[in-house]
């Protein structure tokens, strides 16, 4: 194998928790309100967006996914604000010398709407990462009833990240 170092490489993440009664619904650390009163269960907060971007980021360096770094056996992560976690990914691409291109993500949920919150969503991640706002792409899409976020069971979020070499 000839041995290859390239600039840029490239990050995928998804995510999923499921929707339960007497959770907060926290997206990009933003605490939304859903008409029937649900939110995102799961150990640390369950915000899904931040944690497809982690896993965005772990995999385009191959190091794994936030399981391995955030454990749920783990109690320190218990009711983690996640935006925390995604610090401490972030110093880690950092420390390797790795600089954050850009973000997309499109989180695929039927309700609330988010559109009124999607810019301090941005804002959230933005100051997280270091990275302008306009090089963060959040979106939000139903899934037409289909599925288990149609069903309102779940919402889930899926993340590209385009790292470059420092
Ligand atoms: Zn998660």
């Amino acid at each position: 194998m000839t041995s290859h170092s390239p600039r840029f490489r490239i990050g995928n993440g998804y995510d999923i928790h499921r929707l339960k009664k007497g959770r907060d619904l926290i997206i990009g650390g933003v605490k939304l309100e859903h008409p029937n009163n649900l939110g995102l269960d799961g150990h640390s907060d369950a915000d899904v967006l931040s944690h497809s971007i982690m896993d965005a980021l772990l995999g385009a360096l191959s190091l794994g996914d936030i399981g391995k770094y955030f454990p749920p056996s783990d109690n320190k992560w218990k009711n983690a604000d996640s935006l925390i976690l995604l610090s401490k990914v972030v110093e880690l691409i950092k420390n390797k010398r790795w600089i954050i291109n850009n973000i997309d993500s499109v989180i695929v949920a039927e309700r609330p709407k988010f559109l009124p919150h999607i810019d301090s969503m941005k804002d959230n991640i933005s100051k997280v990462i270091g990275l302008e706002r306009d090089l963060i792409g959040i979106k939000a899409t139903t899934n037409e009833t289909l599925g288990p976020e149609g069903r309102e069971e779940g919402i889930s979020c899926h993340s590209v990240v385009l790292l470059e070499k420092e």
